[in-house]
């Protein structure tokens, strides 16, 4: 476990913010410097076809045990970046060794407290006697996808190393830019040449996914009719601001808001509102787990851009919808095995297993809808994206456990 551990420490160090305003692929230079040292980290554990091309895909290959060239391929990925919402320059990650439920202050800024006696952070009382690991108060910690990165490290040495263990070829991936959303653009699933996948980049341990949400976008353009205001009376000023303010107002937001809803219910969120007199933009995002459900939450904002539009004839209020993502369930329902075999070999690990449907997407999302089935498996990281950010060692060896038994499983 002290390679894990060492892994660990090793990656959150290195900054790799990523950052959704940029044109280059990867967001952000600074990704190199962690995509380019796992490069060398997995020649030096002795992978073979070890490259980062030149988007920045650090991919590598553990070979078959011999006698099991023949199962399927299967690839395992984690992404490099860490989210732009919370800095992420500098971590100095602090160890609590065997935890025993005390209240966690962060020195470099004490106001940030992971208390057990609060309910939102009370998860932290099923690391007791483990290993816990925190930032120091003013950067998050960058489990979310670190844990990720050492957990498929830490298995790839041991598949590597003791050539008992009985696998297929397999595959791995680290990838910049999961969190703007950009992680897979330009992976070459014919070229990783895997018939399944697993990213590890989930939360507490046992938790599995294989639904996310299916996601929209729609934007709403409101034009007015633009007037001297002294003379708007006389002229028919019809105020761009207002109806945008009216179009707000008439939303569902007491049963499709993300802040009222949780599990399986999906939601209309305006992201963003800009415009004047004359024309006005709301931005959208539209979820639901459901594709039916996600185009009636499409067909309500139209009804109600109609309806605005029908109040003000001499204006225009004109919604364009356009899709995101989808849901992998809808692929990974006619795949059953990928999911059976996660959930056997987390058995096989000793982890209770459970479905845990995520509200958003994941790199796995675009992945599956491309062609290549990619569930989430959890890391064992809590908080993430913010400075309470904590892992327990031991909880990402669980993770370790579960890649070693379910490349196991793909070889029965
Ligand atoms: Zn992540």
């Amino acid at each position: 476990m002290t390679t894990l551990r060492e892994r660990f420490l090793r990656y959150v160090k290195i900054y790799t913010t990523s950052d959704p305003h940029s044109k280059s692929y990867p967001s952000t230079e600074r990704q190199w410097d962690l995509l380019k040292l796992l490069q060398s980290e997995l020649t030096s554990i002795g992978a073979s076809d070890v490259e980062i091309t030149a988007h920045g895909y650090v991919l590598a290959t553990i070979p078959a045990t011999p006698g099991y060239e023949h199962v399927p391929v299967v690839a395992f990925l984690a992404h490099v970046d860490t989210a732009p919402d919370f800095n992420g320059d500098g971590v100095k990650p602090i160890i609590h060794a065997n935890y025993d439920g005390r209240v966690i202050v962060l020195p470099d800024d004490p106001r940030q407290v992971i208390d057990p006696h609060n309910p939102m952070y009370a998860n932290i009382l099923t690391a007791l006697g483990k290993d816990v690991i925190t930032a120091s108060g003013t950067t998050l910690l960058g489990a979310d996808d670190k844990a990720g990165i050492a957990i498929i490290m830490t298995a790839a040495q041991q598949l590597l190393s003791d050539t008992s263990i009985p696998h297929g070829k397999i595959r791995i991936c680290f990838n910049p830019d999961e969190e703007v959303g950009h992680g897979v653009d330009h992976l070459d699933i014919a070229y990783l040449g895997a018939s399944a996948a697993y990213t590890f980049d989930g939360g507490a341990v046992g938790e599995v996914s294989w639904e996310t949400f299916s996601a929209d976008g729609a934007v709403v353009e409101i034009t007015g009719v633009s007037t001297h205001p002294g003379t708007a009376h006389d002229y028919g000023m019809v105020n761009a601001v207002h109806l945008a303010g009216k179009l707000l107002g008439m939303l569902p937001r007491e049963f499709a808001a993300p802040e009222s809803t949780t599990g399986r219910v999906g939601f209309i969120h305006p992201t963003n509102i800009e415009g004047n007199t004359a024309a006005a933009t709301v931005r959208f995002i539209l979820r639901d787990h459901d594709n039916e459900k996600l185009a009636a939450k499409g067909r309500a904002l139209q009804l109600i851009c109609e309806a605005l539009q029908a109040s003000y004839p001499t204006s225009s209020v004109r919604c364009t919808i356009s899709s995101s993502y989808r849901n992998m369930g809808y692929w990974l329902r006619d795949r059953p095995e990928i999911m059976d075999k996660l959930r056997a070999a987390c058995a096989d690990a000793g982890v209770v297993s459970y479905d845990e449907p995520v509200r958003g997407g994941t790199d796995g999302s675009r992945l599956t809808e491309r062609g290549l089935p990619t569930p989430n498996v959890f890391t064992g990281g809590h908080n993430a994206h913010g400075p309470l950010e904590w892992v327990a060692v031991q909880d990402m060896q669980r993770g370790v456990d579960v890649m070693i038994a379910l490349a196991k499983r793909w070889a029965m």
